[in-house]
């Protein structure tokens, strides 16, 4: 562990939601600091921080200063200008590059990255008028799903596109838009993998996911799904991390199509949503998993210890600005509680999740489902 960042040092972490709070949780538990840059202040992240700085990504005072307190710059979220990274970078270690959040943060380049590397990915066109999209559309077939290429995540910003009537450019906004084919899917799942800084890989199981509303509604751990298709898609999550060079986690989500095959579908080079479960089912979480990467320890063991069924949390169920009563979440001695600390609970918004750990994978899905119906069900009361 010659050039490790050892506990005791400062992480900085860009960005202030969930992931980095799970993230900044994981740090404290191995003795390291943590600090937060984010715009607004009581951040998720900064809640659990040593130091919340609050800034924007072009206050440079704020930026210096955050710089010069930290060991090693990590990001949990990809809305960062790369720019912004090259010029911390010369200061201090960041990882991922900034060449990785370059590409994954702009569905172009991770699309055209997926390409031109030969990984399996959705039919796409880049458009930018009504003609190119009405072409993309009679060159792709219908339906398809129109998404902007940059600033899109959850469902934002993508809209279904059934017949050449529909064709509507304007939620583009007059940026470039991904045209994309509609993918007849039987499932979707992802995989989390790590890179250390001397290229070792290591892989999560993959994890089986649900959306509802384009949003993450549930993974289920392990996927119930054929071994041989399991480590197809873990093989593609290694060698595209080890493509990009990752230093880090990279998730990739995947759809695997009606006809048996897997399409990458999205790219994210940080922790993920559907790799909450590792938090309380693995040997090692993924932001264990992302503190070792960029410290340059030894990653740890991805192992699952028991079948996980992890369900999110969304601001739907806070009405009238009310926290939901977690009694029915509580109540199930093997279920565990994850909010975040976000008092304004919009639609959509990620509030929070539990994780169901069961005996079997079935078990611990059906146990979730139910404690799911009944949280709705008060809900509507
Ligand atoms: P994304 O933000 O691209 O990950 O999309 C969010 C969710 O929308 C995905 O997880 C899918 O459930 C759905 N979706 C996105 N693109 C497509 C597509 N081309 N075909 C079918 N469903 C899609």
């Amino acid at each position: 562990m010659r050039h490790s960042i050892c506990p005791g040092s400062t992480i900085g972490v860009l960005g202030g939601g969930q992931l980095g709070r799970m993230f900044g949780i994981a740090a404290r538990r191995m003795g390291y600091r943590v600090h937060t840059y984010e715009s607004t202040p009581d951040s998720p992240a900064g809640q659990i921080s040593d130091r919340e700085f609050t800034g924007s990504y072009t206050d440079e005072a704020a930026l210096q200063e955050f710089v010069r307190s930290v060991d090693v710059i990590t990001f949990e979220f990809e809305n960062i200008p790369s720019s912004v990274i090259d010029r911390l970078a010369q200061e201090k270690p960041v990882h991922p590059r900034s060449e990785v959040l370059h590409i994954c943060q702009n569905r172009q380049r991770e699309k055209q990255f997926l390409a031109a590397h030969g990984y399996p990915h959705v039919p796409f066109r880049i458009v930018s008028s009504e003609q190119e999209t009405r072409d993309g559309l009679a060159a792709l077939g219908a339906p398809a799903v129109l998404k902007t290429a940059d600033f899109g995540y959850d469902g934002k910003g993508q809209q279904k596109i059934e017949n050449s009537g529909q064709i509507d450019i304007s939620g583009l906004a007059g940026r470039k838009g991904i045209l994309e084919k509609w993918v007849d899917f039987d499932c979707e799942l992802s995989v989390v993998c790590a890179r250390g800084t001397d290229g070792q890989l290591s892989t999560f199981p993959p994890a089986e996911n649900i959306h509802h509303r384009h949003i993450l509604d549930y993974s289920i751990a392990p996927a119930r799904l054929p071994e041989a298709l399991q480590r197809e898609a873990t093989d593609i999550a290694k060698s595209l991390a080890k493509d990009l060079e990752v230093v880090g986690l990279l998730a990739v989500e995947f759809f695997l199509t009606t006809s048996g095959r897997l399409l990458v579908n999205e790219l994210a080079p940080r922790p993920h949503n559907s790799g909450h479960y590792t938090f309380d089912a693995c040997i090692t979480s993924q932001f264990e998993q992302q503190l070792r990467a960029v410290c340059g320890l030894p990653l740890g063991l991805p192992d699952l210890l028991v079948p996980a069924c992890m369900v999110n949390l969304l601001g739907d169920l806070w009405v009238n600005g009310r926290q939901p009563d977690c009694s029915s979440i509580l109540r199930h001695p093997n279920a565990k509680l994850h909010l975040y600390g976000k008092t304004e609970g919009r639609s959509g918004r990620k509030m929070g999740h539990y994780c169901v750990l069961g005996p079997t994978v079935d078990e611990a899905v059906a146990e979730a489902l139910k404690i799911k119906t009944e949280l709705n069900d008060a809900t509507r009361r």
